[in-house]
């Protein structure tokens, strides 16, 4: 069976993204945002599974990390570059975090809009 791509997954613009995080960036559902910019918004997670959990997205629609494409790679150094912010606003980035993402449902993604976990805080388990 030939290898599955995923380049050919929907890319929603933002008026019709289906997805909750498209609610969001619509303003349809509140959000307690950290941190935006043109490109991106960050916001806490709506159940956390660490003392610090924010959710770092793309305004613009991609499913997954899996639907990356060259065209893509400078919006993804901007999210890195962006979490890094988002770690000095809430005061972690000098004691550490994480960030985590779920690439497919294989991988625990339940909301189908690229998006980064930002992890920080005590106890965080090993990987
Ligand atoms: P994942 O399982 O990697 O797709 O992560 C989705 C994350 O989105 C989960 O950690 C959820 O708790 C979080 N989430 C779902 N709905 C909301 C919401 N309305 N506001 C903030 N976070 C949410």
């Amino acid at each position: 069976m030939p290898a599955t791509t995923h380049t050919t997954a929907p890319r929603y613009p933002l008026a019709t993204n289906p997805t909750i995080f498209g609610k969001i960036l619509r303003g349809e559902i509140p959000a307690k945002v950290v941190l935006e910019d043109d490109k991106a918004i960050a916001f806490h997670d709506i159940a956390p599974k660490a003392k610090v959990h924010v959710i770092i997205i793309p305004k613009q629609h991609m499913q997954c990390l899996r639907c990356m494409e060259a065209a893509d790679a400078d919006l993804m150094a901007h999210l890195l570059q962006f979490a890094n912010q988002v770690a000095d606003k809430l005061g972690v980035k000098h004691s550490g975090y994480r960030l985590i993402t779920n690439a497919g449902e294989g991988a625990g993604q339940t909301v189908p809009h690229l998006h980064f976990h930002l992890l920080a805080g005590p106890n965080l388990p090993a990987l």
